[in-house]
């Protein structure tokens, strides 16, 4: 089971460094980059030869929201140093603008291996109230515009303010992306209206570093438990009478 983490910025105060959206709360979600390099080691040292990825399997992922300038001065460095790859949700209507990511560092992002999706061109606080054909055209002239900028085509996306409507759903199909990444604190996946969904679990700067490691530890041993019933199951289908010693097997093998 996939932890999907959210982060939006990580502030080096060394640097005196202006990174993303500020006020109406936004300052929350602002990490320091100490803070991050401890979650960041935290989650290394729990899965020790795992990397963060949106993949079965994977324990964890990293997701970056709204594309302050952080990603590239400050949370880039920070993952390349353990060859860490991780999404990047922009807003393309402030590309290149004080505080944001610039084209060239979207480019270097995508050739560093990461994954850059779209965050809406405007950012509205509350898209899913928004006429459907405006909701179409906020995914679609982003991922139109990312698409462009990186010469390849740009498949997800994830929703401002997480607000994930059944017509939030549909206009991100209806513009071509095919996952949408929301802020429900879940790691249930599903498929609906066309798209497929995810939630995510938010860091904010207030939250201690193990906490995002006990979380992942905690979905991921879930996970492990859901596998090894799953392969108790098609032990027993396929071995009938011997299955009670290979079940004692199995489990002493993957305990
Ligand atoms: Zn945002």
């Amino acid at each position: 089971m996939t932890v999907v983490f959210m982060h939006h910025d990580v502030i080096d105060a060394s640097k005196a460094q202006r990174s993303g959206f500020y006020g109406a709360g936004a300052e929350v979600y602002k990490v320091t980059l100490a803070r991050f390099r401890e979650q960041i080691a935290g989650l290394a040292a729990a899965f020790p030869g795992k990397s963060p990825a949106l993949e079965p399997g994977a324990p964890f992922a990293l997701t970056f929201d709204d594309g302050g300038a952080s990603a590239t001065e400050v949370v880039a460095e920070v993952l390349a140093e353990r060859g860490w790859k991780a999404h990047f949700f922009v807003v393309t209507g402030v590309l290149g603008m004080r505080g944001f990511v610039s084209v060239s560092g979207l480019r270097m992002l995508v050739g560093q291996g990461h994954t850059v999706g779209t965050h809406t061109v405007t950012h509205p606080r509350r898209l899913q109230v928004l006429p459907y054909a405006h909701i179409v055209r906020e995914w679609q002239d982003s991922r139109e515009r990312l698409s462009d900028l990186l010469g390849q085509s740009v498949h997800c996306g994830s929703v401002p303010g997480g607000y994930c409507s059944r017509a939030v759903r549909r206009a991100a199909a209806h513009a071509g992306l095919s996952l949408l990444l929301t802020s429900e604190p879940t790691i249930r996946r599903y498929e609906s209206d066309g798209v497929a969904v995810r939630g995510r679990f938010a860091v904010s700067g207030r939250d201690p570093a193990e906490s995002a490691v006990r979380l992942a530890q905690r979905a991921y041993a879930r996970g492990m438990r859901a596998l090894r019933w799953q392969a108790l199951g098609v032990a027993k289908n396929a071995l009938g009478p011997v299955y009670p010693a290979v079940r004692e097997g199995l489990l002493r093998l993957r305990a």
